[in-house]
C-alpha cells in the first residue's frame, strides 16, 4: 500500500463531476480530503490523501491526466521561508500535526514537510510572512 498526499486543481467544467468517487470506485483508493475549495462555476482545488496499492494509484493519476486535471505532491505547495523565520513560536501551538515544532533546547523552529497538511492556520498567526501556502 503506497500513501501520497496531493494538490488536485481541475477545471471549472469538471467541477461538478464525480471525480473523486471514480477514484474509490475504480481505482480502489482510499481517499482523504483534507482541504477543499471549490466555488460553482470556477476552478476546484482541493488536498487528498490518497491510500492504494501502487497499480491503483499509478491508473488512479493517468485517469486524472486524461480528463484534465491537473495534480502535483502536496510539499509543493507549502513553503517555510527560513530566511524570513525568526523562530517567534508563534506558530507553534497552532499547527495541528506539529510540523511546526520548535527545539526546546536551542528553540529553534522547523518545518517538516511531510508533517504538514496544509491546513493553512499557521499563515495568519505568522508575523513575518514564512509561510506560505501556494493554491
Ligand atoms: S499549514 Fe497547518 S499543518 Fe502545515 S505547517 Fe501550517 S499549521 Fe502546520
Ligand atoms: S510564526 Fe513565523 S516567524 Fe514565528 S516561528 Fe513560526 S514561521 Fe517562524
Amino acid at each position: 500500500m503506497q500513501k501520497k498526499r496531493i494538490v488536485l486543481s481541475y477545471p471549472s467544467h469538471l467541477v461538478d463531476q464525480p471525480v473523486i468517487s471514480k477514484l474509490v470506485k475504480e481505482y480502489d483508493l482510499i481517499v482523504n480530503i483534507m482541504r477543499a475549495r471549490i466555488t460553482p462555476k470556477e476552478e476546484g482545488r482541493l488536498v487528498l490523501e490518497l491510500t492504494g496499492k501502487r497499480a491503483g494509484m499509478e491508473a488512479g493519476f493517468k485517469y486524472l491526466s486524461e480528463i484534465g486535471v491537473e495534480f502535483q505532491p502536496l510539499a509543493q505547495d507549502v513553503k517555510w521561508d527560513e530566511d524570513r523565520c525568526t523562530h517567534c513560536t508563534a506558530c507553534i501551538s497552532i499547527c495541528p500535526t506539529k510540523a511546526l515544532d520548535v527545539d526546546r533546547k536551542t528553540m529553534g523552529v522547523s518545518f517538516k514537510r511531510d508533517k504538514c497538511i496544509a491546513c493553512e492556520l499557521c499563515i495568519p498567526v505568522c508575523p513575518y510572512q514564512a509561510m506560505e501556502i501556494l493554491f
